[in-house]
C-alpha cells in the first residue's frame, strides 16, 4: 500500500488540484480497524460555481475537436488506468475494504469501458428523411455541454468510467462527484486525467463531498444540463425532484436491486449453488446485482442448500485486512453500512426467522459480518423485499413455474434476475416475462459486457449506461430541415 502521504485528497478543478474553498475536510475511516485514515477535501458552493464555469468554457472547443483526438485522449486514459490497477485496489481497499484480491478487476473493467467509448464514440450519427414535401430533414446528435454524474461508493471507479467514457466522446464537459465514502480512487483517476495532458481544463473535473450538500448543490444548478446518478433509490427519488425543479435536467438513474435467482429442478445444481453463493458474496454483499432472493423448486432445495451454504462461507472465509491479498471477506463498507445490515437481520430474529448460518457480527475489529442465510421467510418481510447490501439470502422454495415468475416479480425493484434451468423453452418464456432489465439464463451476476446496455426496470433506474445507448443518453437530438 502507498504511503498516505502520497494520496491525494485535494479537489481537482481545471486540471489542478486545489484546497476546498471553504477549507473544511472530512475523515475517512478505515472500515476494516474502525480507526480514521485520511482527510478530504469538501467542495461548497464557491467550488461548484468554479468548476461548472469551468465546464462551461471547455466544452465547446472540446467537442469542435475532431472525434479522434477525443478518442486518443479516452483511450490514454484508459491506458493509465491499467498501469495504475492495483493502486486503484488498495484505494478502495483502504476506503470501503474490499479486499484487492478479489477487487483488482474493477480498474481493468473501467479501462475497458473507456476503450470500448473511445471505439464507438465518433459513431454518433443521425438519420437524413425525405417524407416531408420539398424539404431534407436531418437529425443531429450534440453534446449537452456541462454535465455531472453522482457516484456510489462501492465501485467507484467503473461507474464513473461508464460516465466519462461516453459523455466526453459526446462532447461534453463531466464534474464527477465521488461517494464521501470512497473518494481516493476518484483522485487518483483525476492524476491520471491530469497525467495524460491531452484533457483541456474543464473537460473533467472531480470533487468531493456529502450528499445532501455537494450532490445536492450539482442536481440543483441550473447550468448543468444533464446528471447521470448511481445510487440509491432513495437518493435517486430526491435527485430527480431537485433536478425537475432547477432546469429541468435529463436525469439518468441507475439504482438499487433485490435480484431474484431462480433454480429450476432440472438445472445443474452444482453450478447454480456456485454460481449463487458468488454473486452474494463479491464485495460481501455490496453490489446492486447481486441474487439475494434465491427461489429453488422444492424437488432441488435440499441438494442446492447443502451445496450453497458451505460455499457461501468458504468464498467468504478469511475475514482481514483487505490490502492482504489472501484476504477474501472484507468488511461492508462503514459503521452505518454494517448497522444497516445488522438491523434487518436483528429484525428478521425479532420476527422469529432463525437464520440457518450465520446472522452475527465476526468477532473481531472491524465492519465484518457473517454471511447469513434465511429459509422461507414469509413474503411480507422485509430481508425478502429490501435491498440490504450485505452478505445476507433467503432461499425460498416454490413449486411451479408460474407461481415462481409472480413471486420474482412481486418487488419495486427490476435490475436484474437469473434462471437455471435445462429447459430452453422456459427460459424464453422467463426471459420475456422477468419484469428486470437484465435476466441471465444459466449463469448470474458479475458478468459485465460493455457492448450491451444495463439498467433498471420500476424503480432500478431510468435510462441505460454501457453500449450504443449509453452513448445516446449524452446527446440531445435536434432536427434541422432544409427546404427545396
Ligand atoms: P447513496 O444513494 O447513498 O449515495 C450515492 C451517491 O449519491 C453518493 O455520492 C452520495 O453522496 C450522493 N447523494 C446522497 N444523497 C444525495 C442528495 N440528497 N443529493 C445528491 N446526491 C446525494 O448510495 P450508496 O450507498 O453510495 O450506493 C449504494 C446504492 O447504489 C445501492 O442501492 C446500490 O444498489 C446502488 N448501485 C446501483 C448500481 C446500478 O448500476 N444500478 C451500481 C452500483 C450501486
Amino acid at each position: 500500500m502507498a504511503s498516505l502521504s502520497d494520496i491525494e485528497t485535494r479537489l481537482f478543478l481545471n486540471n489542478e488540484f486545489v484546497q476546498g474553498s471553504s477549507g473544511r475536510t472530512f475523515t475517512l475511516t478505515n472500515p476494516a480497524t474502525e480507526k480514521p485514515s485520511v482527510s478530504v477535501h469538501e467542495a461548497d458552493a464557491a467550488d461548484i460555481e468554479v468548476a461548472v464555469k469551468a465546464a462551461g468554457a471547455a466544452w465547446k472547443p472540446w467537442v469542435d475537436l475532431d472525434a479522434w483526438k477525443r478518442a486518443e485522449a479516452v483511450s490514454t486514459l484508459a491506458n493509465l488506468i491499467v498501469q495504475n490497477a492495483s493502486k486503484f485496489a488498495e484505494l478502495d481497499a483502504l476506503c470501503m475494504g474490499t479486499p484487492v484480491a478479489i477487487y483488482g478487476f474493477q480498474a481493468m473493467a473501467a479501462a475497458g469501458v473507456l476503450k470500448y467509448y473511445a471505439g464507438i464514440g465518433a459513431d454518433a450519427s443521425g438519420k437524413t428523411s425525405l417524407n416531408t414535401a420539398n424539404h431534407l430533414n436531418l437529425t443531429l446528435k450534440q453534446p449537452y455541454g456541462v454535465t455531472a454524474a453522482i457516484i456510489p461508493w462501492n465501485t467507484p471507479m467503473l461507474i464513473a468510467c461508464a460516465a466519462i467514457g461516453p459523455a466526453v466522446m459526446a462532447g461534453n464537459a463531466i464534474i464527477i462527484k465521488s461517494s464521501e465514502k470512497a473518494p481516493l480512487s476518484m483522485l487518483l483517476l483525476a492524476k491520471l486525467v491530469k497525467e495524460s495532458s491531452l484533457f483541456p481544463p474543464g473537460v473533467i473535473q472531480f470533487v468531493s463531498g456529502f450528499g445532501a450538500s455537494t450532490g445536492a448543490l450539482l442536481s440543483s444548478h441550473p447550468a448543468i444540463r444533464k446528471l447521470a446518478f448511481t445510487g440509491s433509490v432513495n437518493t435517486g427519488r430526491i435527485i430527480k425532484k431537485l433536478a425537475a425543479d432547477s432546469n429541468m435536467k435529463s436525469v439518468s438513474l441507475e439504482l438499487g436491486g433485490k435480484s431474484p435467482l431462480i433454480v429450476f429442478s432440472d438445472a445443474n445444481i452444482e453450478k447454480a449453488a456456485a454460481d449463487a453463493a458468488l454473486s452474494i458474496a463479491l464485495l460481501s454483499g455490496q453490489t446492486c446485482i447481486a441474487s439475494s432472493r434465491v427461489y429453488i423448486h422444492q424437488d432441488a432445495m435440499e441438494a442446492f442448500k447443502t451445496q450453497f451454504i458451505p460455499t457461501f462461507q468458504a468464498i467468504l472465509g478469511k475475514a482481514g485486512d483487505p490490502q492482504d491479498p489472501s484476504t477474501t471477506h472484507g468488511p461492508q463498507a462503514d459503521s452505518n453500512q454494517f448497522g444497516s445490515v445488522m438491523g434487518f437481520i436483528e429484525a428478521a430474529k425479532r420476527d422469529g426467522l432463525v437464520p440457518v448460518a450465520g446472522g452475527e457480527a465476526v468477532p473481531q475489529e472491524g465492519y465484518f459480518l457473517q454471511p447469513t442465510v434465511f429459509i422461507d421467510p414469509p413474503s411480507d418481510a422485509d430481508i425478502l423485499r429490501k435491498e440490504i447490501f450485505g452478505p445476507v439470502v433467503s432461499l425460498s422454495t416454490f413449486l411451479d413455474e408460474e407461481e415462481v415468475l409472480a413471486r420474482a416479480n412481486d418487488t419495486e425493484y427490476g435490475l436484474y434476475a437469473s434462471v437455471y434451468t435445462k429447459d430452453i423453452q422456459r427460459a424464453i418464456r422467463l426471459a420475456k416475462q422477468l419484469e428486470s432489465g437484465t435476466v441471465a439464463i444459466n449463469c448470474t451476476s458479475p458478468l459485465m459486457a460493455f457492448d450491451i446496455a444495463f439498467g433498471g426496470y420500476k424503480s432500478s433506474g431510468d435510462g441505460r449506461q454501457f453500449g450504443q445507448e449509453g452513448l445516446e443518453a449524452w446527446l440531445e437530438v435536434s432536427w434541422p430541415h432544409l427546404t427545396a
